[in-house]
């Protein structure tokens, strides 16, 4: 009985621990994938024109008032131009004057990935796709009401489907 009763906490013990491990297994899995770039630096290179690869991969910036969004005002979703990741809504754009298409919210801030600027002596924070981790622009404390917000973003960075358009 004794024996019997030992044997079995012994058995049990066992697949404890072997579930342990198993769901140590599958997060490792979950970060390594999620640690993984979506394309590697080569391919965004192959792929990308030249100037959505200076912004997109390399943090550049598009002059002002030369991007294609930045005076846009149809219906509909700005996506990533390098995943396709659904960022912003049209009715949240506005006209800010600053040259490049001005939104005051994402559509769920975590698509958007806020990194610490320091860049040209100035503390800005860098938003970028966090999806693929592409440069979108930066996002500045001074937007309109409900945020207060204002995502700028490189018309370079974005694409654009219209409602009721095929995505
Ligand atoms: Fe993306």
């Amino acid at each position: 009985m004794m024996k019997n009763g030992l044997a079995r906490l012994f058995f049990i013990t066992i697949i404890i621990a072997f579930s342990f491990y198993l769901s140590g297994q599958s997060s490792q899995e979950n970060m390594k994938e999620n640690n993984q770039p979506v394309k590697t630096e080569k391919q965004w290179k192959q792929e990308l024109t030249d100037e959505e690869y200076r912004v997109l991969r390399q943090c550049g910036t598009e002059p002002a008032f030369t991007g294609k969004y930045y005076n846009h005002k149809e219906d509909g979703t700005y996506v990533c131009a390098a995943c396709g990741a659904k960022l912003f809504r049209s009715d949240t754009k506005y006209e800010s004057g600053s040259g490049w298409p001005s939104f005051y919210a994402a559509i769920d801030k975590k698509t958007i990935k806020e990194v610490e600027d320091n860049n040209f002596s100035m503390r800005r924070i860098e938003i970028k796709c966090a999806n693929c981790d592409s440069h979108l622009g930066h996002v500045f404390p001074d937007g309109p009401k409900p945020t207060g917000l204002r995502y700028c973003v490189n018309s370079v960075s974005l694409g654009f489907s219209k409602d009721g358009g095929k995505e």
